[in-house]
């Protein structure tokens, strides 16, 4: 039976405006970096999709390089975007990105336009989309001179092949210059994809003030560590999770789940617990909070992860007490 989605989607997320742009992300968005490769469930990804959809989740984060092996995801959504979502595709912000290696030799990688146009034509087939809504330079290139990797960007928005532009893991220095760049060339920078989590605070270091000031959205990822902020870790490794199925391209492993990680993660919970939310949600919610943020992406395995976070949105403000104990454990 075709999917039908839930009629009340849309009361059910709230929605904010990416910097100063025409478009509005839900506060939660979902990313397929692990968990749609080919190694997965497709009726697995299906249901995880449908129920993001279902929730008012309009944006699907992708990239090129996401699996595994890398391309997969992309070819996973094509599929049941083709079967499910094709109805909708108005309804969705879908995003790609190119800047890790896809392919040998000189023109797989980084920041050339050769790479760029390349690799966005590919994604589109992978998806089977005439466009993306929004594409990224997924990471900064040391050797490509910036105003050629910017030049791409605009060039494949007069193309047609994005709508929007936005970088990601560029510092607040590197962010000034790629905006003002793209500025000049008269397509604006949409927003900027950055590690952000209670775990990994760097964007604060300068990055938001940047965005702030030059009204640019800011999306986060990794915002729950990659599930260190969950309980799921506090008794064991279960095998089921992206630790204990060992996947490789950046995913964390055991090394990363030290004594002193889960002694923060227990009191942590404790203070979600009092909130009347999971770890989960609060750590989403401890993002959310600041209104520079558009957006959060969540990873998701199942579809009852996306559920518990979706339902962070219910909650994102902080009282100064728990804001307090909150540092006092991220200090320890
Ligand atoms: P998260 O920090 O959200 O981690 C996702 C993992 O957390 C899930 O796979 C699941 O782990 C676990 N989890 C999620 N919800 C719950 C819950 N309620 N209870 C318990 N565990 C839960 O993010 P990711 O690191 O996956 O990144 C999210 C997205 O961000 C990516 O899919 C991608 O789109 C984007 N991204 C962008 C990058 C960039 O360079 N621009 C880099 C990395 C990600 P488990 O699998 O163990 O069940």
């Amino acid at each position: 039976m075709s999917y039908i989605p839930s009629s009340d989607r849309y009361s059910q997320m709230k929605y904010r405006r990416c910097g100063n742009s025409g478009v509005k992300l839900p506060l939660i968005s979902l990313g397929l970096w692990h968990n749609f490769g080919k190694i997965d469930d497709l009726e697995n990804c299906r249901n995880i999709l449908h129920t993001a959809f279902d929730k008012g989740i309009t944006h699907f984060d992708l990239a090129n390089n996401y699996g595994p092996p890398p391309g997969a995801a992309e070819e996973t959504f094509g599929k049941i975007f083709k079967e499910d979502f094709k109805t909708y595709r108005d309804e969705l912000i879908i995003s790609s990105k190119a800047g890790y290696t896809m392919w040998e030799g000189p023109y797989g990688d980084f920041g050339s336009k050769k790479y760029l146009v390349a690799s966005l034509d590919q994604s589109l087939k992978r998806m089977g989309l005439e466009y993306v809504d929004i594409f990224y330079h997924h990471r900064p290139d040391p050797e490509t001179p910036l105003e050629e990797t910017m030049e791409a960007l605009h060039l494949i928005v007069q193309q047609g092949k994005a709508l929007y532009v936005g970088i990601s893991n560029y510092n607040a220095t590197q962010s000034e210059k790629a905006i003002n760049v793209l500025r000049q060339l008269g397509t604006p920078c949409l927003i900027h994809q950055a590690r952000y989590s209670m775990f990994d605070r760097w964007v604060e270091n300068g990055l938001l003030d940047v965005l702030e000031k030059e009204k640019v959205g800011c999306i986060t990822f990794s915002s729950l560590a990659q599930g260190l902020l969950t309980n799921k870790y506090l008794k064991g490794i279960p095998d089921d999770s992206r630790i204990g199925r060992h996947l490789e391209n950046g995913a964390i492993t055991e090394s990363q789940v030290t004594p002193e990680i889960l002694n923060k993660v227990k009191q942590l919970n404790e203070v979600a617990q009092n909130r009347n939310q999971t770890l989960a949600q609060m750590a989403l919610a401890w993002i959310l909070k600041d209104d520079r943020i558009t957006s959060v992406i969540l990873g998701a395995s199942k579809v009852q992860q996306v559920k518990d976070g979706v339902e962070a949105i219910k909650n994102i403000d902080f009282t100064k007490d728990e804001l307090d104990k909150i540092e006092f454990i991220l200090r320890q």
